[in-house]
């Protein structure tokens, strides 16, 4: 995929690429509506817009689910979350608080602070909430 900014999607576009990321398999979008305690149509909205920017592949009755670009997309998603999560964890926040605090304001933080600030912790492996791939870190900033 083109080079990614980090800055490409709303919070809540952010949210539905880590939830079809964590599932990795196809699944309804009331599944998703569930969830995330959102209106149906609500939800086909938002994931007709990922399926036109080619993030998801959703075919209408069968369900959605993650395209190759959205698949490194949410790879990036989740290592940012899992380097703001344990930046925070560092600095005094209990684990829970640390996840839900990076889920807040994750989606404004660029990809080239975040690869700075990897690179300043040193690309740590384990994170508050998970091990952390560092497949798309640019190394040696
Ligand atoms: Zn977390
Ligand atoms: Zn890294």
């Amino acid at each position: 995929m083109e080079k990614i900014t980090g800055l490409e999607l709303s919070p809540r576009k952010i949210d539905y690429l880590k939830y079809l990321y964590q599932k990795d398999a196809r699944i309804r979008t009331n599944e998703i509506s569930e969830h995330f305690n959102v209106d149906p149509s609500t939800i086909t909205k938002t994931i007709t817009e990922l399926s036109n920017s080619g993030y998801v592949d959703h075919i209408p009755y069968r369900g959605v689910k993650l395209t190759k670009m959205g698949k490194e997309y949410a790879t990036f998603l989740i290592h940012r979350h899992r380097i703001l999560s344990l930046m925070l964890k560092q600095h005094g926040l209990e684990s829970e608080d640390a996840c839900r605090e990076a889920s807040r304001f994750e989606g404004y933080v660029s990809k080239k602070a975040i690869d700075r600030i990897c690179s300043s912790m040193g690309h740590p492996r384990m994170g508050v909430c998970g091990k952390i791939d560092h497949a798309y870190c640019d190394f040696g900033q």
